[in-house]
Protein backbone atom coordinates (compact mmCIF):
# COMPACT_ATOMS: atom_id res chain seq x y z
CA UNK A 1 0.00 0.00 0.00
CA UNK A 2 1.31 3.34 -0.80
CA UNK A 3 2.38 5.81 1.78
CA UNK A 4 -0.27 8.81 2.02
CA UNK A 5 2.04 11.28 0.24
CA UNK A 6 3.15 8.55 -2.36
CA UNK A 7 -1.16 8.01 -3.60
CA UNK A 8 -1.03 8.81 -7.48
CA UNK A 9 -4.03 11.41 -8.62
CA UNK A 10 -5.52 12.33 -5.53
CA UNK A 11 -3.33 15.88 -4.93
CA UNK A 12 -6.50 17.52 -4.49
CA UNK A 13 -7.83 15.90 -1.44
CA UNK A 14 -4.40 15.03 -0.15
CA UNK A 15 -4.27 18.93 -0.14
CA UNK A 16 -6.91 18.99 1.97
CA UNK A 17 -6.14 16.71 4.38
CA UNK A 18 -3.15 18.07 4.76
CA UNK A 19 -4.21 21.54 5.36
CA UNK A 20 -6.96 20.11 7.96
CA UNK A 21 -4.54 18.28 9.92
CA UNK A 22 -1.65 21.64 9.44
CA UNK A 23 -3.99 24.00 10.53
CA UNK A 24 -5.42 22.22 14.03
CA UNK A 25 -8.54 22.43 11.94
CA UNK A 26 -9.19 18.50 12.22
CA UNK A 27 -12.68 17.68 11.47
CA UNK A 28 -14.26 14.84 13.33
CA UNK A 29 -16.49 13.23 10.08
CA UNK A 30 -15.08 13.73 6.22
CA UNK A 31 -17.10 12.22 3.81
CA UNK A 32 -14.84 10.75 1.11
CA UNK A 33 -16.32 10.87 -2.38
CA UNK A 34 -15.27 9.61 -5.85
CA UNK A 35 -15.73 6.53 -7.74
CA UNK A 36 -14.77 3.42 -6.83
CA UNK A 37 -11.33 1.92 -7.04
CA UNK A 38 -9.60 5.47 -7.31
CA UNK A 39 -7.76 5.29 -3.82
CA UNK A 40 -10.55 6.15 -1.22
CA UNK A 41 -10.02 3.43 0.74
CA UNK A 42 -6.55 3.49 0.54
CA UNK A 43 -6.22 7.15 1.57
CA UNK A 44 -8.68 6.57 4.18
CA UNK A 45 -6.29 4.26 5.89
CA UNK A 46 -3.24 5.96 5.53
CA UNK A 47 -5.02 9.13 7.00
CA UNK A 48 -6.25 7.34 9.82
CA UNK A 49 -2.70 5.55 9.96
CA UNK A 50 -1.17 9.38 10.31
CA UNK A 51 -3.98 10.16 12.90
CA UNK A 52 -2.92 7.65 14.76
CA UNK A 53 1.11 7.73 14.28
CA UNK A 54 3.02 7.66 17.47
CA UNK A 55 5.38 9.82 16.29
CA UNK A 56 4.38 11.22 12.77
CA UNK A 57 7.22 12.58 10.29
CA UNK A 58 6.93 16.25 8.85
CA UNK A 59 8.76 17.43 5.86
CA UNK A 60 9.12 20.50 3.41
CA UNK A 61 6.27 20.56 0.61
CA UNK A 62 9.17 20.97 -1.94
CA UNK A 63 7.15 20.89 -4.62
CA UNK A 64 5.08 17.91 -4.32
CA UNK A 65 1.50 19.65 -3.96
CA UNK A 66 1.44 22.35 -6.40
CA UNK A 67 -0.94 24.05 -4.91
CA UNK A 68 0.71 24.87 -1.29
CA UNK A 69 3.90 26.66 -0.44
CA UNK A 70 7.39 25.19 -0.85
CA UNK A 71 7.93 25.20 3.14
CA UNK A 72 4.63 24.07 4.00
CA UNK A 73 5.20 21.25 6.49
CA UNK A 74 3.41 17.58 5.20
CA UNK A 75 2.85 15.16 7.48
CA UNK A 76 2.82 11.32 7.31
CA UNK A 77 2.32 8.75 9.33
CA UNK A 78 6.45 7.21 10.51
CA UNK A 79 5.52 3.60 9.34
CA UNK A 80 7.33 2.13 12.01
CA UNK A 81 5.63 2.80 15.20
CA UNK A 82 3.36 0.14 16.97
CA UNK A 83 0.09 1.62 16.28
CA UNK A 84 1.32 2.17 12.20
CA UNK A 85 1.97 -1.34 12.26
CA UNK A 86 -1.40 -2.40 13.91
CA UNK A 87 -2.72 -0.45 11.14
CA UNK A 88 -1.80 -2.15 7.86
CA UNK A 89 -2.11 -4.77 9.85
CA UNK A 90 -5.74 -4.84 10.54
CA UNK A 91 -5.23 -4.92 14.71
CA UNK A 92 -5.34 -1.36 15.66
CA UNK A 93 -7.49 -1.08 18.06
CA UNK A 94 -7.99 2.65 17.40
CA UNK A 95 -9.12 1.65 13.70
CA UNK A 96 -12.69 0.43 13.58
CA UNK A 97 -14.13 -0.56 9.57
CA UNK A 98 -18.21 -0.36 9.48
CA UNK A 99 -19.39 -2.63 6.81
CA UNK A 100 -23.05 -3.81 6.25
CA UNK A 101 -22.26 -7.47 6.32
CA UNK A 102 -20.90 -6.81 10.18
CA UNK A 103 -24.83 -7.45 10.46
CA UNK A 104 -23.64 -11.37 11.09
CA UNK A 105 -21.41 -10.49 14.30
CA UNK A 106 -24.19 -8.49 15.80
CA UNK A 107 -24.98 -9.07 19.77
CA UNK A 108 -28.75 -9.78 18.27
CA UNK A 109 -29.50 -13.07 16.70
CA UNK A 110 -32.46 -11.34 14.76
CA UNK A 111 -30.11 -8.68 13.15
CA UNK A 112 -27.67 -11.61 12.54
CA UNK A 113 -30.17 -13.65 10.40
CA UNK A 114 -31.79 -10.75 8.52
CA UNK A 115 -31.09 -10.46 5.21
CA UNK A 116 -28.54 -7.79 4.46
CA UNK A 117 -29.67 -5.19 2.35
CA UNK A 118 -28.20 -1.96 3.56
CA UNK A 119 -26.34 -0.63 6.19
CA UNK A 120 -28.76 -1.00 9.02
CA UNK A 121 -29.15 0.84 12.58
CA UNK A 122 -27.98 -1.99 14.39
CA UNK A 123 -24.89 -2.06 12.55
CA UNK A 124 -23.98 1.37 13.11
CA UNK A 125 -25.04 1.52 16.74
CA UNK A 126 -23.34 -1.53 18.22
CA UNK A 127 -20.41 -0.98 16.20
CA UNK A 128 -19.94 2.69 15.73
CA UNK A 129 -22.11 4.65 17.86
CA UNK A 130 -21.68 2.64 21.29
CA UNK A 131 -17.79 2.20 20.91
CA UNK A 132 -17.40 5.55 19.67
CA UNK A 133 -18.86 6.65 23.12
CA UNK A 134 -16.68 4.36 25.30
CA UNK A 135 -13.34 5.55 26.77
CA UNK A 136 -11.20 6.01 23.81
CA UNK A 137 -7.89 4.16 22.97
CA UNK A 138 -4.50 4.05 24.25
CA UNK A 139 -5.10 8.20 24.37
CA UNK A 140 -4.55 8.09 20.51
CA UNK A 141 -8.06 8.35 19.86
CA UNK A 142 -10.43 6.39 17.40
CA UNK A 143 -11.12 6.63 13.58
CA UNK A 144 -14.32 4.68 12.41
CA UNK A 145 -14.17 4.59 8.75
CA UNK A 146 -17.99 3.76 7.14
CA UNK A 147 -17.28 1.78 3.79
CA UNK A 148 -20.84 1.89 1.18
CA UNK A 149 -21.86 4.91 3.32
CA UNK A 150 -24.70 5.58 0.74
CA UNK A 151 -25.83 2.23 1.79
CA UNK A 152 -26.33 3.71 5.36
CA UNK A 153 -30.82 3.23 5.74
CA UNK A 154 -32.12 6.78 6.80
CA UNK A 155 -32.81 5.48 10.16
CA UNK A 156 -29.39 4.93 10.68
CA UNK A 157 -28.37 7.98 9.09
CA UNK A 158 -30.51 9.85 11.65
CA UNK A 159 -29.16 7.85 14.40
CA UNK A 160 -25.84 8.78 13.50
CA UNK A 161 -26.12 12.73 13.25
CA UNK A 162 -25.27 13.48 17.10
CA UNK A 163 -21.88 11.76 17.22
CA UNK A 164 -20.72 12.80 13.41
CA UNK A 165 -22.13 16.64 14.70
CA UNK A 166 -19.78 16.14 17.92
CA UNK A 167 -18.23 12.92 18.76
CA UNK A 168 -16.56 12.60 22.04
CA UNK A 169 -12.79 13.86 22.07
CA UNK A 170 -10.47 12.06 19.54
CA UNK A 171 -12.81 10.08 17.80
CA UNK A 172 -13.13 10.72 13.75
CA UNK A 173 -15.22 9.42 11.39
CA UNK A 174 -14.73 8.69 7.98
CA UNK A 175 -17.76 8.10 5.30
CA UNK A 176 -17.01 6.40 2.14
CA UNK A 177 -19.50 6.70 -0.93
CA UNK A 178 -19.71 7.04 -4.21
CA UNK A 179 -22.01 9.24 -4.56
CA UNK A 180 -22.74 12.80 -1.64
CA UNK A 181 -25.95 13.23 -3.09
CA UNK A 182 -27.38 9.59 -1.96
CA UNK A 183 -26.92 10.51 1.94
CA UNK A 184 -29.24 13.25 3.20
CA UNK A 185 -28.96 16.69 3.30
CA UNK A 186 -28.20 16.28 7.07
CA UNK A 187 -25.60 13.71 7.02
CA UNK A 188 -23.29 15.47 4.18
CA UNK A 189 -23.90 19.02 5.96
CA UNK A 190 -21.68 17.44 9.10
CA UNK A 191 -18.91 15.81 6.99
CA UNK A 192 -16.08 17.71 5.55
CA UNK A 193 -16.47 17.03 1.91
CA UNK A 194 -13.18 15.80 0.62
CA UNK A 195 -13.90 14.56 -3.60
CA UNK A 196 -11.54 12.11 -5.20
CA UNK A 197 -11.27 12.38 -8.84
CA UNK A 198 -11.65 9.90 -11.75
CA UNK A 199 -7.46 8.58 -12.02
CA UNK A 200 -6.16 9.24 -15.63
CA UNK A 201 -6.57 6.56 -17.94
CA UNK A 202 -2.88 6.26 -18.83
CA UNK A 203 -2.12 5.70 -15.46
CA UNK A 204 -4.34 3.05 -14.47
CA UNK A 205 -3.68 1.40 -17.76
CA UNK A 206 0.03 1.37 -17.24
CA UNK A 207 -0.65 -0.07 -13.85
CA UNK A 208 -2.66 -2.82 -15.47
CA UNK A 209 0.54 -3.19 -17.53
CA UNK A 210 2.89 -3.59 -15.02
CA UNK A 211 0.74 -6.22 -13.81
CA UNK A 212 0.86 -8.50 -16.84
CA UNK A 213 -2.36 -7.21 -18.52
CA UNK A 214 -2.35 -7.10 -22.41
CA UNK A 215 -1.68 -3.39 -23.64
CA UNK A 216 -4.89 -3.08 -25.32
CA UNK A 217 -6.70 -4.76 -23.03
CA UNK A 218 -5.53 -2.41 -20.32
CA UNK A 219 -6.09 0.48 -22.26
CA UNK A 220 -10.39 -0.74 -22.85
CA UNK A 221 -10.67 -2.05 -19.21
CA UNK A 222 -9.02 1.80 -17.87
CA UNK A 223 -11.33 3.63 -20.14
CA UNK A 224 -14.25 1.55 -19.52
CA UNK A 225 -13.98 1.95 -15.94
CA UNK A 226 -13.72 5.65 -16.20
CA UNK A 227 -10.16 5.34 -14.61
CA UNK A 228 -11.10 3.06 -11.61
CA UNK A 229 -8.08 0.77 -10.99
CA UNK A 230 -9.94 -1.08 -8.63
CA UNK A 231 -12.56 -1.97 -10.95
CA UNK A 232 -10.41 -2.27 -13.90
CA UNK A 233 -8.14 -4.75 -11.77
CA UNK A 234 -11.84 -6.93 -11.37
CA UNK A 235 -12.71 -6.34 -14.60
CA UNK A 236 -9.39 -8.01 -16.72
CA UNK A 237 -9.93 -10.72 -13.73
CA UNK A 238 -13.62 -11.83 -15.07
CA UNK A 239 -11.80 -12.30 -18.20
CA UNK A 240 -14.16 -10.39 -20.53
CA UNK A 241 -12.07 -9.00 -22.55
CA UNK A 242 -12.42 -11.52 -25.27
CA UNK A 243 -16.27 -12.19 -25.29
CA UNK A 244 -16.22 -8.16 -25.40
CA UNK A 245 -13.83 -8.06 -29.10
CA UNK A 246 -16.16 -11.04 -30.09
CA UNK A 247 -19.75 -9.30 -29.51
CA UNK A 248 -18.46 -5.79 -30.95
CA UNK A 249 -17.42 -7.67 -33.85
CA UNK A 250 -20.68 -9.84 -34.16
CA UNK A 251 -22.63 -6.44 -34.05
CA UNK A 252 -20.89 -5.04 -36.73
CA UNK A 253 -22.16 -8.04 -38.80
CA UNK A 254 -24.68 -6.72 -41.42
CA UNK A 255 -27.27 -9.39 -39.65
CA UNK A 256 -25.81 -9.76 -36.38
CA UNK A 257 -26.55 -14.06 -35.04
CA UNK A 258 -29.81 -14.74 -34.16
CA UNK A 259 -28.01 -16.35 -30.93
CA UNK A 260 -27.12 -13.20 -29.60
CA UNK A 261 -29.33 -12.78 -26.84
CA UNK A 262 -28.72 -16.57 -25.83
CA UNK A 263 -24.80 -16.04 -26.06
CA UNK A 264 -25.67 -12.71 -23.77
CA UNK A 265 -27.37 -14.80 -21.48
CA UNK A 266 -24.83 -17.42 -21.30
CA UNK A 267 -21.87 -15.14 -20.65
CA UNK A 268 -24.33 -13.06 -17.89
CA UNK A 269 -24.57 -16.50 -15.72
CA UNK A 270 -20.80 -17.57 -16.14
CA UNK A 271 -20.07 -13.83 -14.83
CA UNK A 272 -22.52 -14.40 -12.04
CA UNK A 273 -21.47 -17.49 -10.79
CA UNK A 274 -18.15 -16.11 -10.96
CA UNK A 275 -19.33 -13.53 -8.92
CA UNK A 276 -21.05 -15.74 -6.35
CA UNK A 277 -18.02 -18.03 -5.97
CA UNK A 278 -15.40 -15.27 -5.28
CA UNK A 279 -17.66 -13.42 -2.50
CA UNK A 280 -20.50 -16.08 -1.06
CA UNK A 281 -21.86 -12.86 0.93
CA UNK A 282 -23.41 -12.19 -2.59
CA UNK A 283 -26.87 -13.85 -3.08
CA UNK A 284 -27.21 -15.14 -6.72
CA UNK A 285 -29.83 -13.05 -7.12
CA UNK A 286 -27.66 -9.88 -6.93
CA UNK A 287 -24.40 -11.63 -8.58
CA UNK A 288 -27.13 -12.22 -11.53
CA UNK A 289 -27.92 -8.35 -11.29
CA UNK A 290 -24.19 -7.19 -11.23
CA UNK A 291 -23.36 -9.42 -14.04
CA UNK A 292 -26.07 -8.23 -16.43
CA UNK A 293 -25.40 -4.55 -15.25
CA UNK A 294 -21.66 -5.27 -16.09
CA UNK A 295 -22.54 -6.63 -19.51
CA UNK A 296 -24.99 -4.02 -20.40
CA UNK A 297 -22.22 -1.20 -19.52
CA UNK A 298 -19.81 -2.74 -22.02
CA UNK A 299 -23.29 -3.20 -24.58
CA UNK A 300 -23.82 0.52 -24.22
CA UNK A 301 -19.82 1.50 -24.32
CA UNK A 302 -20.22 0.28 -27.89
CA UNK A 303 -22.79 2.38 -28.96
CA UNK A 304 -21.83 5.11 -27.23
CA UNK A 305 -18.47 5.23 -29.89
CA UNK A 306 -20.65 4.19 -32.54
CA UNK A 307 -22.58 7.59 -31.62
CA UNK A 308 -18.96 9.33 -31.27
CA UNK A 309 -17.84 8.49 -34.73
CA UNK A 310 -20.99 8.56 -36.12
CA UNK A 311 -21.63 12.37 -35.18
CA UNK A 312 -17.46 12.89 -35.58
CA UNK A 313 -17.79 14.74 -32.32
CA UNK A 314 -14.80 13.38 -31.36
CA UNK A 315 -15.51 12.55 -27.64
CA UNK A 316 -13.62 9.84 -25.43
CA UNK A 317 -14.02 6.39 -26.96
CA UNK A 318 -13.64 3.02 -25.26
CA UNK A 319 -13.66 0.76 -27.76
CA UNK A 320 -9.89 2.04 -29.13
CA UNK A 321 -8.98 -1.41 -29.92
CA UNK A 322 -11.93 -1.88 -32.57
CA UNK A 323 -12.16 1.10 -34.40
CA UNK A 324 -13.20 -0.36 -37.92
CA UNK A 325 -16.01 -2.47 -36.00
CA UNK A 326 -17.09 0.62 -34.13
CA UNK A 327 -16.79 2.47 -37.00
CA UNK A 328 -19.55 -0.02 -39.15
CA UNK A 329 -22.20 -0.49 -36.28
CA UNK A 330 -22.18 3.11 -36.47
CA UNK A 331 -22.41 3.33 -40.57
CA UNK A 332 -25.97 0.63 -39.74
CA UNK A 333 -28.06 3.34 -37.99
CA UNK A 334 -28.68 7.22 -38.18
CA UNK A 335 -27.43 9.00 -34.53
CA UNK A 336 -30.78 9.53 -33.54
CA UNK A 337 -31.22 5.99 -33.52
CA UNK A 338 -27.51 5.35 -31.96
CA UNK A 339 -29.06 7.81 -29.27
CA UNK A 340 -32.31 6.23 -29.20
CA UNK A 341 -30.90 2.52 -28.38
CA UNK A 342 -28.34 4.14 -25.65
CA UNK A 343 -31.95 5.59 -24.18
CA UNK A 344 -33.75 1.88 -24.46
CA UNK A 345 -30.07 0.73 -22.78
CA UNK A 346 -30.66 2.54 -19.87
CA UNK A 347 -34.25 1.98 -19.66
CA UNK A 348 -33.44 -1.97 -19.11
CA UNK A 349 -30.78 -1.37 -16.78
CA UNK A 350 -33.50 0.05 -14.46
CA UNK A 351 -35.75 -3.19 -15.15
CA UNK A 352 -32.66 -5.18 -13.74
CA UNK A 353 -34.10 -3.89 -10.62
CA UNK A 354 -37.38 -5.84 -11.31
CA UNK A 355 -37.68 -9.57 -11.37
CA UNK A 356 -37.90 -9.78 -15.30
CA UNK A 357 -37.41 -13.06 -16.82
CA UNK A 358 -33.78 -13.42 -18.14
CA UNK A 359 -34.89 -14.61 -21.45
CA UNK A 360 -37.22 -11.81 -21.94
CA UNK A 361 -34.56 -9.11 -20.73
CA UNK A 362 -31.76 -10.55 -22.93
CA UNK A 363 -34.11 -10.78 -26.12
CA UNK A 364 -34.87 -7.29 -25.55
CA UNK A 365 -31.97 -5.96 -24.99
CA UNK A 366 -30.80 -7.94 -28.50
CA UNK A 367 -33.45 -6.53 -30.49
CA UNK A 368 -32.79 -3.25 -29.07
CA UNK A 369 -29.11 -3.57 -30.17
CA UNK A 370 -29.54 -5.04 -33.77
CA UNK A 371 -33.06 -2.62 -34.65
CA UNK A 372 -33.06 0.22 -32.11
CA UNK A 373 -36.74 -1.02 -32.02
CA UNK A 374 -38.54 -0.38 -28.32
CA UNK A 375 -38.61 -2.55 -25.26
CA UNK A 376 -41.65 -4.32 -24.63
CA UNK A 377 -40.73 -6.12 -21.55
ZN1 LIG B 1 3.76 5.72 13.35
Amino acid sequence: MPELLDIVGQNSALVQLQQAIAGGRRHHAYLFAGKEGVGRRTTAVEFTKLLLCENPSVRPNAGRFAAMDGDFSLRQACGGCGSCRTVLAGTNPGLKLIYKELAKFHDDPKVRERKMQNLSIDVIRQFLIDPAWRASSGGHGKVFVVRGAETMSIPAQNALLKTLEEPPEGVTIILICTSPDELLPTTRSRCQLVRFAPLPVDFVAETLTKDGVAQSEARFWAAMTGGSIGLSVRRADEKLYEFKKSLVEQLAQPDPPVVLAEMLIQVTEKLARKLHTRNKDIAMSLANRQASQTILEIISSIYHDALVSATGSGGQVVHADQPDAIARIAGKFDPSELAEILAQLARCEQLLWRNVNAKLFWDNVAVTCTSAAALEV
